[in-house]
C-alpha cells in the first residue's frame, strides 16, 4: 500500500510502498477515504517537543475511513462500518484518568501518528476500542478536521466552563481556530477572532465571528475597547501569543492552551494571575464522547469545515503551505 513516511526526524516525507496491517486482538484495520493535516503532524515530522515520535512514521491522526479487517474481541466494529481514527489511538481503561472519563490523560496511552503510525496512508491499524463511528449526516471530507481540529478546540471550551453572557477569544484561526470560534458561538458566548493573516480574519467574519483583532497591530487597545475577555483559547504554537492573551483576560479569566510551540517555555506574571483570580489551563484533544459530540453537532448543521482537498504525494508542499498560513483552514488528502 501507498503510506507517506517519515524516515528520520527532520526529514522530508517520502511516498513508500509498505505493507498492508493486519489486524491483532481488539484491532482493526481501516481503509483511509480522507486524512486531515493537523499542524502536529508537522511538529511530529520535526521532532518539536521534548517527547519525539516513533521512528519511521506515518503521520496523521484525523483520518476516516471503511473497516475492511477485524481482529479477535475488535466487536462491536464490523467491516464496512464507517470510522474516525483520533489522536488517542488506545487508553488503558484502568487508570484513575481512564474511569473519570478524562481517557486523554491516561498513564499509558498510544498517540495515532506519534507513538503508532496515523492514517497518511491507504490503510491504518488502530484499536476497535478507540476509532469513533462517523455518523451517516457527515461526510468523510468534514469527519476528518473534526476527527482533531474540531475535538480539541471543543473539548478545551468545555473545559473551561463558558457561560453564555461571557466573550470568547480564539487566538489562530487555521484548522483548530475556524472550529474553535463556531463552538463559542455553539455555547452562546461572544466571541472574537485573532489571527495576523487577512484571509483568516475575512473567514472568522463569514464564520460568525462578532469580533475580529488582527495581531499584527495594536491587538492590546483592540481588546481593551471590547472590554476584555474572559476565555482565551490560543492555538497559535506560540509564547509571545499566550502571554497576550493572558494580558488580555478580565478577571476570573481562563487561559486555556491548546498550541503547543517548539519552544516549550512561557512566562507569564504571577501578580496579575493571582490578583485577578486568572486560570491557565492546558487541553488535550477529546475523549470518544467530545468527538461523537462533534459529529452530531455538525450533522445538525451548527458548524461547517473550510478545508481543502490534496493529493498525498504532495504531502511536503502541503505542510509548507500550512508553515506559511496559506491555507483555508485545513488541508484534507483525499484518499479514495
Ligand atoms: P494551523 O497552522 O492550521 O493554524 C495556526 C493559525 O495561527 C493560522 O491561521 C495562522 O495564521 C495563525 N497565527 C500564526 N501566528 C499568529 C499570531 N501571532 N497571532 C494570531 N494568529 C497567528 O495549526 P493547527 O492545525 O490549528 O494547530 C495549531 C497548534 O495546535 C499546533 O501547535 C498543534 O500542534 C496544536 N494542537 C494541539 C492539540 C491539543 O490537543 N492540545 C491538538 C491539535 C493541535
Ligand atoms: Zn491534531
Ligand atoms: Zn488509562
Amino acid at each position: 500500500m501507498k503510506a507517506a513516511v517519515v524516515p528520520e526526524l527532520g526529514a522530508r516525507l517520502e511516498i513508500r510502498d509498505v505493507p498492508v496491517p493486519e489486524p491483532g486482538p481488539g484491532q482493526i484495520v481501516v481503509q483511509i477515504e480522507t486524512a486531515g493535516l493537523c499542524h502536529t503532524d508537522i511538529h511530529a515530522a520535526n521532532g518539536d517537543w521534548p517527547v519525539k515520535p516513533k521512528m519511521p512514521l506515518i503521520p496523521g491522526h484525523e483520518g476516516v475511513g471503511r473497516v475492511v479487517a477485524v481482529g479477535d474481541g475488535a466487536e462491536p466494529l464490523r467491516e464496512e462500518d464507517r470510522v474516525a481514527l483520533p489522536w488517542l489511538g488506545h487508553a488503558c481503561g484502568q487508570c484513575r484518568y481512564c474511569i473519570k472519563g478524562e481517557e486523554t490523560y491516561c498513564i499509558a496511552p498510544a498517540y495515532m501518528g506519534y507513538t503508532m503510525d496515523g492514517s497518511y496512508a491507504q490503510f491504518t491499524l488502530a484499536y476497535a476500542s478507540h476509532a469513533v463511528k462517523v455518523p451517516d449526516g457527515v461526510s468523510s471530507f468534514d469527519a476528518a478536521p473534526l476527527t482533531c481540529a474540531g475535538v480539541t478546540t471543543y473539548k478545551a471550551l468545555k473545559a473551561a466552563h463558558p457561560q453564555p453572557n461571557e466573550t470568547v477569544m480564539v487566538v489562530g484561526i487555521g484548522g483548530l481556530g475556524h472550529l474553535g470560534l463556531q463552538y463559542a458561538n455553539v455555547f452562546g458566548c461572544t466571541s472574537v477572532a485573532v489571527d495576523v493573516e487577512d484571509e483568516k480574519l475575512q473567514l472568522a467574519r463569514d464564520l460568525g465571528a462578532d469580533h475580529t483583532i488582527d495581531a499584527r497591530s495594536g491587538q492590546a487597545e483592540q481588546l481593551e475597547s471590547l472590554g476584555g475577555v474572559d476565555i482565551a483559547l490560543v492555538t497559535v504554537p506560540s509564547p509571545a501569543a499566550m502571554r497576550a492573551a493572558h494580558a488580555a483576560l478580565n478577571p476570573t479569566g481562563r487561559l486555556v492552551l491548546v498550541g503547543l510551540p517548539a519552544d516549550n517555555r512561557l512566562e507569564l506574571p504571577v501578580f496579575e494571575t493571582v490578583l485577578r483570580g486568572i486560570s491557565v489551563m492546558g487541553s488535550l484533544v477529546g475523549n470518544r464522547n467530545d468527538l461523537a459530540d462533534c459529529f452530531d453537532l455538525h450533522a445538525r448543521g451548527r458548524t461547517r469545515v473550510v478545508a481543502e482537498s490534496r493529493a498525498l504525494e504532495d504531502v511536503n508542499e502541503c505542510f509548507a503551505e500550512v508553515l506559511a498560513g496559506r491555507v483555508p483552514a485545513r488541508l484534507v488528502f483525499d484518499m479514495s
